[in-house]
């Protein structure tokens, strides 16, 4: 059975970067019928807050990434790590050192004057002596001496690092509370995890946490490293860059699905396959095909998937969603000949939510360049206007105004534009947008006549 899981640090909100991790071990493990636990590593409690907790919660439920059983929190499994620090104090793999800051400090200095590493040099790694007074001492591990340390990473290959790369290193404080890459070595094996998949900035890790396994006699999980997910040029990703939080890309109007396909692709590939459902995913992903170099972001292929995804949106779907953005259009008459226009011109639901709005909403003011060229036509807009009121026969669809237009135009002799850019200001305020006959058929005869009074007024209110 194929176990993984997410892990993260509840230090800020849910990162890009973090969602495509959890991508990762989501699709493994789904793929495989296996589990995917979510866990919290919360034992830094300085760092963490309520807050950023929930808004990882929040974004998970947002993609729809589901995970198996309760959330795990580090920060109520005290009494676990305390369990194998003891176990292995007692098996004698691990020892108390009671080294003072300021002992640390001056070898770390000799350390750095000889041109070397600061590393612990194992003073009480033997020591059966009397313990000096007034110390709380902390908790070290028996690291191994000599030898190698073999990281073996299903992303980069194996990874060798000499064992006096790794000093004994502390896995519980003075206070009692353990550290960092015990906790992570103790919970995935407690936790039955098979596969671990992270950012590789956590590959420096590794080999404590393999120390740990190898102390407790735990089987160490298969590792894939992922690259880090950098900017256009090369860089690491900034805020600025689009390094936000998940919830942005919601507020910004992407839709979770293109959010997915967009990270999935983010450090894996399938050939040249760039549209992948979440059905296509699980069906194509597999983690020894992950990327063995850094992928760049590039916001316009986001914008290019959030495209695709929203034009395979059902209208009722995006109604819904508009509602975010306060558009409410669920039931109005015309949603779909409204809807089928714009979301062929959105990129995103904010955009949609524009182009809507524009629609249905009374222009709040017009163009001034364009009310320029567009007032030397204004008579033509008045006779339009005449010619439209006295239509008797229903008008429903954009091919009705449609018609209503063409035949106006024959019968005056008329070029479009002679026509088109006044009515274009009247019902849009402006020059761009979509085309005038579903705006007609959209906001009905009755909007379209009052918002041609509006701007016939407004026109005859400028001077020169
Ligand atoms: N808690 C770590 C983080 O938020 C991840 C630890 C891991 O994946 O091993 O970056």
């Amino acid at each position: 059975m194929v176990v993984t899981r997410f892990a993260p640090s509840p230090t800020g909100y849910l990162h890009i970067g973090g969602l495509r991790t959890a991508l990762l071990n989501y699709l493994w493990a789904r793929k495989n019928g296996g589990k995917f636990y979510l866990r919290i590593e919360d034992t830094d409690l300085k760092r963490n807050s309520q807050e950023a907790m929930e808004a990882i919660l929040q974004a998970f439920e947002w993609v729809g990434l589901d995970y198996d059983g309760e959330v795990v929190y580090q920060s109520k499994r005290f009494d676990l790590y305390k369990q194998y620090v003891q176990q292995l104090l007692d098996e004698g793999k691990a020892y108390y050192c009671y080294m003072s800051k300021e002992e640390l400090d001056a070898l770390r200095a000799q350390q750095m004057e000889r041109g070397e590493r600061a590393r612990y040099d194992g003073r009480y790694r033997d020591f059966d002596g009397t313990p000096p007074e007034g110390i709380d001492p902390v908790v070290r591990i028996k690291a191994p001496q000599d030898g190698t340390i073999v990281v073996q990473d299903g992303v980069k290959g194996d990874i060798s690092i000499s064992a006096d790369e790794v000093d004994d290193f502390i896995i519980a404080r003075a206070d009692g509370t353990p550290t960092y890459n015990f906790v992570v070595a103790v919970d995935d094996a407690t936790m039955g995890l098979t596969d671990v998949i992270r950012g590789d900035d956590h590959l420096y890790n590794t080999p404590k946490q393999l120390v740990v396994y190898e102390a407790l006699g735990f089987t160490p999980p298969k590792f894939y490293h992922v690259p880090m997910i950098n900017n256009e040029q090369g860089k690491k990703l900034s805020k600025r860059d689009g390094a936000t939080d998940v919830m942005d890309y919601k507020s910004m109007g992407y839709l979770p699905e293109a959010l997915l396909n967009f990270l999935v692709r983010l450090g894996w590939s399938y050939g040249d396959q760039e549209i992948f459902s979440l059905e296509e995913m699980l069906e194509k992903f597999n983690p020894k095909d992950l990327n063995k170099s850094p992928s760049s972001y590039n916001l316009d292929k986001l914008n290019w998937l959030n495209s695709h995804y929203i034009k395979n949106c059902s209208n009722d779907q995006l109604a819904k969603m508009l509602e975010a953005f306060d558009i409410y259009i669920f039931s109005h008459d015309k949603k779909e000949i409204l809807l089928d226009e714009s979301k062929e011109r959105s990129k995103t639901i904010k955009e949609l939510a524009q182009n809507v709005y524009m629609i249905v909403t009374d222009p709040e003011e017009f163009d001034k360049k364009a009310v320029k060229k567009a007032r030397k036509n204004a008579d033509i807009l008045k006779e339009f206007k005449a010619y439209l009121g006295q239509i008797e026969q229903k008008l429903h669809l954009p091919s009705d105004y449609h018609q209503v237009i063409e035949t106006f135009l024959n019968k005056n002799d008329l070029g479009f534009g002679k026509l088109g850019q006044p009515l274009r200001v009247a019902l849009l305020g402006q020059m761009a947008g979509p085309g005038l006959d579903v705006v007609m058929s959209t906001i009905g005869k009755d909007q379209t006549l009052k918002r041609i009074d509006t701007a016939v007024e407004f026109f005859e209110r400028q001077e020169g």
